[in-house]
């Protein structure tokens, strides 16, 4: 069977080569290559996304209407490849993957005036308020409450895990405005701008000594009624909507088999007992094993575009490679830990922050592994945990 993209597509990948050849900067590429979460350093991922904005690329994936590029999905896997290969920072998905599409779905041609082209152009930087102390996996238990007063909401409450919460000037998030009837029910979708009064952000740092996310307090937030996606009470439909595309659609492969090259790389240079790791049969192996469950989960993901090119939903499948994709994922830092040896253990984050002039221990990328390997724990959590996905599976699938 011949899986290979069609020479019709190699105008259009040498296109892209080319673009990015002559666009993408040393310093933007350095936040790609040592990035350590899913999550480039924001400041040149911005700078990136209003490089592609220029180009009209920052959003292939959206309607063309609305700033897309119109490729079909064979295109954006061309486009999203040669990003990868290019060590190109990836974009803020909260913006372009999470809130832009909902308001395409969801807002008032007012709403898609003001915030779509603010959100292409990445003049607006938006995080998500979901989760809170006593809802996550359970999100309809949310109990951030928004009080209707006049024009306004009166909004009371905690959201906490607020990725970049610290560098967002819109938060889009779910609020409670009823306690009548089933938990969902009485749930409305909300944009605020982060300086209204009564908005307070204090960071969490993570076990890579990161500060990725946050808590977010408000305290009497008045919230003008004209912000809100949707009807009142009916922000459970907008969210649901929003998480097909946190969670459907997402490719694992093509970055796990980059990041395993990656590690072939560095597994060549470690020399052990007189041998190269990589002509180790024990590392090799498991190189290989893991190699073998990408590919399986390549042929899988290759299932899903060919079902959302003929205008099909991901359905249970995407809840398939979210626990396939991450799970490899932990593997595959687990492996890059191993090739990096001694390396691996000290945590030297400030040392590979972009521009960074702190010397560190050993190679820059041998020292972004061991943080990458310490966020990586956390994909198995967000966007849906996997236990959470298992059950999905289960009722969806296997009819249990
Ligand atoms: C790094 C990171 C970034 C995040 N960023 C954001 C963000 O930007 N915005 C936002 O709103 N949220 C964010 N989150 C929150 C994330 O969505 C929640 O952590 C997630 O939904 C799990 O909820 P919880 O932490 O409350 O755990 P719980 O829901 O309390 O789960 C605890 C454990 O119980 C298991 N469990 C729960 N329910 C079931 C079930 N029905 N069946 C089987 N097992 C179950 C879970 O799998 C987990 O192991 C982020 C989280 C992390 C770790």
């Amino acid at each position: 069977m011949d899986l290979s993209i069609g020479t019709e597509y190699e105008a259009f990948r040498e296109e892209v080569r080319s673009f990015i050849r002559g666009n993408l900067t040393d310093d933007i590429r350095e936040a790609g290559r040592l990035a350590t979460s899913v999550f480039a350093e924001p400041s040149r991922a911005i700078a990136w996304q209003k490089i592609l904005h220029k180009q009209g690329w920052a959003a292939p994936h959206w309607p063309e209407q609305y700033g897309g590029t119109g490729w079909d999905i064979v295109q954006r896997s061309i486009f999203s490849e040669e990003c990868l290969k290019a060590n190109a920072p990836p974009l803020i998905p909260m913006s372009l993957l999470m809130c832009g599409p909902c308001i395409i779905g969801y807002g008032t041609d007012e709403q898609k005036a003001e915030y779509l082209p603010r959100i292409l152009s990445g003049e607006d930087f938006w995080c998500q308020g979901y989760s809170e102390p006593g809802a996550g996996s359970d999100l309809a238990s949310l109990q951030t409450f928004a009080e209707s007063d006049g024009d306004d909401y009166v909004v009371n409450g905690t959201k906490i895990w607020t990725t970049y919460a610290q560098y967002s000037n819109k938060m889009f998030c779910l609020v409670r405005t009823s306690r009548e009837g089933k938990p969902q029910q009485g749930i409305t979708f909300l944009l605020l701008d982060m300086d209204t009064p009564g908005i307070t952000v204090e960071p969490i740092i993570g076990i890579d000594q990161v500060h990725e996310q946050n808590t977010v307090f408000f305290d009497n937030v008045r919230v003008p009624k004209a912000n809100r996606i949707g009807k009142e009470n009916d922000g459970w439909t907008v969210a649901k909507y929003l998480l097909m595309f946190e969670r459907g659609g997402q490719e694992y492969a093509p970055s796990l088999y980059f990041q395993l090259a990656n590690i072939k790389k560095l597994a060549e240079g470690v020399i052990v007992g007189g041998e190269t790791l990589w002509d180790n049969g024990f590392f090799k192996r498991k190189y290989c094993e893991i190699e073998i469950e990408i590919s399986g989960l390549a042929f899988t993901e290759n299932r899903i575009k060919s079902a959302l090119g003929n205008g099909q939903n991901p359905g249970p499948e995407a809840s398939m490679t979210k626990i396939l994709g991450t799970e490899i994922s932990q593997r595959v830092t687990e492996l890059a830990i191993e090739a990096v040896g001694e390396y691996g253990v000290p945590l030297q984050v400030d040392a590979i922050e972009p521009g960074s002039s702190i010397d560190g221990v050993g190679p820059k990328e041998a020292m972004a592994i061991m943080p990458k390997y310490l966020n990586t724990r956390a994909t198995s959590i967000y966007g849906g945990s996997n236990e959470v996905q298992r059950g999905i599976i289960a009722k969806a699938v296997l009819g249990l």
